[in-house]
């Protein structure tokens, strides 16, 4: 049987033990890939989620592959054109590059001519050529 004194010293020694090793141990270093490039999280724009970005965690954009959704073409978002997209054009933080360049431009030209279609429909609806 111990004495409290003991069991005492034993836990002391032990807990000094545990932290000499915890100061030993080298702090974990996130050093960014070649091509990563800083994020500034205060020119985000923020959605509905409370979630942070991995980039925002990270504190730095890093080129992310993907398929182009409607060519299905490998293309890269690169961590400058997430920069762009993110702190300048300040898209939403939970929307990521779907489509290859080629595509998107497509799709914008597809989605102003809906547009243009819808506008003219309701235009007619207003104005009718019967008398
Ligand atoms: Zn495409």
């Amino acid at each position: 049987m111990k004495s409290g004194k003991q069991r005492k010293l034993e836990i002391k020694t032990a807990r000094l033990r545990r932290t000499t090793r915890i100061q030993h141990r080298p702090l974990p270093v996130d050093v960014p890939p070649p091509g990563a490039v800083f994020c500034d999280a205060t020119r985000l724009a923020y959605g509905s989620s409370y979630g942070v970005p991995a980039f925002v965690d990270r504190g730095y954009y890093v080129d992310i592959a993907f398929r182009c959704r409607d060519c299905g073409v490998e293309c890269v978002w690169t961590a400058a054109q997430q920069k762009w997209w993110y702190e300048v054009a300040r898209g939403n933080v939970e929307t990521r590059a779907v489509r290859c360049r080629s595509c998107r431009i497509k799709e914008r030209e597809r989605q102003a001519l809906a547009r243009r279609v819808h506008q003219e429909g309701l235009q007619k609806k207003q104005a009718p050529d019967h008398p």
